[in-house]
């Protein structure tokens, strides 16, 4: 990997810590809402998206 510049630290944090993304909320993101092959995003229990039930 080469992408040293931009968002490595970003990286390296989410490795351990994976904080609400919602901008300026610095809440323990308690829910992880993974979307396919994306990395899995984190919410606290405020900012979490609405949950839909995967239908087969
Ligand atoms: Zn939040």
């Amino acid at each position: 990997m080469s992408d040293e510049a931009g968002s490595s630290t970003r990286k390296e944090t989410a490795l351990h810590e994976h904080w609400c993304e919602h901008p300026g909320c610095e809440t323990w993101g308690s829910f992880g809402f993974a979307a396919g092959k994306a990395e899995p995003r984190w919410f606290c229990m405020e900012h979490r998206p609405e949950w839909k039930p995967r239908h087969a």
